[in-house]
């Protein structure tokens, strides 16, 4: 059963598969340690040419061209995810272990079945402001191999409450000038409130936003987009305009398949993030390969890998959270050439903003390529080998 929050759009060659639609070397892949994300990396002093970015990005950045009104409205979209959930990227499993904590009702709502359990589970989801959602059975490849601290500085042992049997994904849209902040409060709320409903109705279940568990794979075993040369997961509705929730649960559920629109091929010759990336962290092989940059990538996957470190201090020399790889992907939506904060009504943004510089400068030969075409005919014209 296929329950997505929008109608299937016909025309794509959306092709469900058996398994992901990534190479895995069993014998390299090795579980990822949370601290070895770059943030933590930074946060740890690991790293400490990203500790120093990552103040850069609390400081004033008018002498790059952004206005208050752009810093406030992004402060304004973490608001919520830095007080429900500690802030991701770097929110530790225990400092959102008061939101998991709540009671199990001890009376278990009898489903007649799993398919009935997954339809409710995504209605609610949807209900509660998630955009896409799909589920996946639990797979511990996909969780950290130690779990990280960022304010004790401490590794803790991958503990989970109970062993999960399924993983509901959910998909939040972010808007075209990828202010991400908003993603990660709405599913922070939707993630906690998933929760106690599951709870509520007698099954045990968490939640979590970037802690307890790699999002991409999850994102690709439930059959919400693939993994594209920006490191991201690309949906078949919004692109890369998404961030990723996760909510495990004992619940047994029907679950979805991994699904794929040739996302892969038409990264293998577009490489407009690449061309646009600031920090010149995403790879322009044409390929992906089981190559790595640093412990900032686990080995064993065939992935175009980001160097996750250059990223970091790309995002300190412009003092913001970068995103142009979400900007500068063709993939997003039909509207995808009109600069963001006009569509929305918004007052126009400065030009010398540095998201916006490379999205306009360095990308000018590809956008002069892709203007003709609406993102559902770049999907038509996508055709795997
Ligand atoms: S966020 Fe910016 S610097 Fe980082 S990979 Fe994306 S485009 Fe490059
Ligand atoms: S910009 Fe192009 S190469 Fe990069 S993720 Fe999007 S489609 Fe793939």
């Amino acid at each position: 059963m296929r329950c997505h929050s929008r109608p299937q759009k016909k025309g794509a060659n959306k092709k469900e598969r058996l398994e992901l639609p990534v190479t895995i070397d069993a014998m390299a892949y090795k579980r990822f340690h949370q601290k070895d994300t770059a943030f933590c990396q930074a946060i740890s002093e690991a790293f400490p040419e990203g500790r120093q970015a990552l103040e850069l990005l609390g400081s004033s950045s008018a002498d790059l061209g952004q206005r208050v009104m752009d810093k406030a409205i992004s402060d304004a979209g973490w608001y919520m995810d830095s007080l429900i959930a500690g802030g991701a990227p770097t929110t530790s499993p225990d400092i959102v272990a008061e939101v998991r904590n709540n009671e199990v009702s001890s009376s278990p709502y009898d489903f007649s079945s799993a398919e009935e359990a997954s339809l409710y589970i995504k209605k609610t989801a949807r209900f509660l402001g998630a955009d896409l959602v799909g589920i996946t059975p639990y797979d511990e490849r996909w969780t950290y191999a130690s779990f990280y601290n960022p304010q004790k500085g401490t590794s803790l042992p991958p503990d989970l409450p109970f062993t999960p049997k399924s993983v509901i994904v959910m998909a939040f849209e972010v808007n075209f000038g990828a202010i991400v902040g908003k993603g990660y409060s709405q599913m922070a709320i939707t993630g906690a409130s998933l929760r106690r409903f599951i709870t509520n109705i007698g099954y045990r279940a968490f939640a979590a936003v970037n802690d307890v568990a790699l999002s991409v794979p999850y994102g690709i075993a439930a059959g919400l987009g693939e993994v594209a040369r920006n490191g991201l997961l690309v949906t078949y509705e919004y692109g890369p305009r998404v961030r990723i929730g996760k909510v495990f649960t004992e619940l047994d559920l029907a679950c979805d398949k991994p699904m794929s629109f040739g996302v892969r091929h038409f990264c293998e010759t577009c490489m407009r993030c690449a061309d646009a990336c600031p920090g010149n962290a995403i790879s322009t092989e044409k390929k992906p390969s089981f190559d790595v940059h640093n412990e900032c990538n686990n080995p064993g996957v065939a992935k175009w890998a980001i160097d996750a470190k250059k990223c970091l201090l790309a995002w300190g020399k412009a003092k913001s959270d970068c995103a142009t790889c979400i900007t500068s992907c063709p993939l997003q939506q039909n509207r995808f050439l009109v600069p963001s904060f006009e569509r929305q009504g918004q007052p126009p943004h400065d030009r010398t903003a540095p998201r916006h510089d490379a999205e306009n400068g360095q990308a000018f030969r590809v956008r002069q390529l892709l203007r003709q075409k609406s993102r559902d005919q770049l999907l038509e014209i996508i055709t795997e080998p």
